[in-house]
């Protein structure tokens, strides 16, 4: 039997970057003289895209955002990301052993995910069509169509999918696309009910980090 898809999550999965992407954001939004509660900001914003935020900032604080606020956060998170991105722990390591097809797929832009890649190092690990951002489908997550798209790469079924994903949002697309997905629980600043929240929209199994997920695929493939 050859082996799972094995597809990852890149933010708060691949790349600790979850808290440089939110400072991104923050800062943005500062620019318009909007402030949010970063924990709050967290909780809600980790997952989605940033067109999304923006229309929910508007949407709430009936300040219009400009269109080109996805671009200005892009920008600023590259930015912060040059100087203090790192990879997540174990990661490389994981993928200097690790054996089968696997994928990226990323709720940011395709300039974005390309670039962070580069500069965690991890970019060698992947093939570069096997880099998916939201920019090559119709709708991001929490909509299946990025998963779905990159079981058509690998010409797989979904059902034998395995992705690892640390959000929300991330975790119900890949379950509405069908697959079996392990929720990652290493990126520093989770909520500390991260993994209700995840099994709450079918998560099935936990990583609690990249150390632990061999046994967690071992033991996926026995059953
Ligand atoms: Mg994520």
């Amino acid at each position: 039997m050859s082996m799972a898809p094995l597809i990852f999550d890149c933010d708060g999965v691949l790349l600790d970057s979850e808290p440089l992407a939110m400072r991104a954001i923050l800062e943005e939004l500062a620019t318009h003289g909007i402030a949010f509660d970063p924990q709050e900001a967290a909780r809600r914003f980790v997952g989605a895209t940033d067109a999304e935020v923006a229309r929910m900032v508007t949407a709430e604080s009936g300040h219009p955002l400009p269109l080109d606020f996805p671009e200005r956060v892009a920008e600023r998170a590259l930015a912060l990301f040059a100087g203090e991105l790192r990879p997540m722990a174990g990661a490389a390591a994981f993928f200097a052993s690790h054996r089968g097809p696997r994928a990226v797929a990323s709720n940011s832009g395709q300039r974005r995910l390309e670039r962070a890649l580069a500069i965690a190092g991890l970019a060698p690990f992947f093939a570069p069509d096997r880099c998916v951002s939201q920019e090559q489908v119709a709708r991001p997550k929490p909509a299946p169509d990025l998963y779905l798209h990159v079981a058509a790469l690998f010409d797989r079924p979904p059902e034998s999918c395995l992705v690892v994903e640390d959000s929300v949002t991330g975790a119900t697309a890949a379950v509405a696309a069908g697959m079996t997905v392990i929720g990652f629980l290493g990126a520093s600043g989770q909520a500390p009910d991260q993994a209700d929240r995840l099994r709450a929209v079918g998560v099935s199994v936990l990583a609690d980090n990249f150390a632990a997920l061999p046994g967690v695929l071992t033991g996926l493939a026995r059953n």
